[in-house]
């Protein structure tokens, strides 16, 4: 299993392009499989929730230079927990989240790296702010200055085939531009966080800068 991991992160990490960050989901993955990506090289791991990614980060304290990635759905009750454990945060869904994560960075002495969850289509099973709702928000988002806004994540609906895929990836590299144009002076579209293991050819494609890939690196969660 060891070996087959680093082979297939070796080939998806040369089927992607250089600038591309390639982000290994480990949830619900135990810590060999982390150790094992260590060692093939995967220095940027995304986890989904705040108390399993706690129980691996202590148990991984010997490999030194990881990033963490939180990619789940935060809970503003976490919002602190999420601030030590993670120097990523790609699923900011709401201002009152980041808000809090603002006001909290300065007392932990942070400085979180953040992205914001857009939904570019309805979809009744995700968070993040409709393109109307973020563009809105977006004066009150330039005044958390203690966050590093560093562009936007997406995930598509379930069930799209790939020319709608790629429409809502093409839609959030161009909502990002559109934001660039509007030079807020704290908030950065320098990265866009998405595809996943079905859909990341699509995401590249449209610009994606960071995949987050769980599956197609380590096999199906049971
Ligand atoms: C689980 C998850 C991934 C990885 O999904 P795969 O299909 O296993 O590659 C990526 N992003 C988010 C937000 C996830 O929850």
């Amino acid at each position: 299993m060891i070996s087959s991991i680093s082979e297939r992160i070796t080939q998806i990490r040369a089927s992607l392009p250089p600038s591309v960050r390639l982000i290994a989901v480990t949830k619900q993955m135990p810590t060999e499989v982390i150790r094992a990506a260590y060692a093939a090289g995967i220095r940027d791991f995304g986890e989904n929730r705040i108390q399993e990614a706690a129980t691996k980060q202590g148990e991984l304290q010997d490999l030194p230079g990881i990033t963490w990635h939180f990619i789940g759905h935060l809970q503003t009750n976490k919002a602190k927990k999420a601030l030590e454990q993670f120097d990523w945060i790609h699923s900011v869904d709401n201002l009152k989240l980041a808000q809090r994560l603002d006001q909290l960075a300065p007392q932990l002495g942070v400085n979180p790296q953040v992205c914001l969850q857009v939904k570019i289509l309805p979809d009744p099973n995700k968070s993040g702010w409709t393109v109307p709702e973020l563009l809105a928000d977006l004066p009150a988002l330039n005044q958390c200055k203690s966050l590093q806004i560093q562009g936007l994540m997406t995930i598509p609906p379930f069930g799209l085939n790939d020319a709608e895929i790629f429409y809502v990836f093409n839609s959030t590299q161009k909502l990002a531009k559109e934001i660039t144009e509007q030079d807020w002076s704290h908030i950065k579209m320098e990265q866009l966080s998405m595809g996943m293991s079905g859909d990341y050819q699509l995401a590249v494609q449209a610009g994606a800068t960071m995949v987050r890939l769980g599956t197609i690196l380590f096999g199906k969660r049971t």
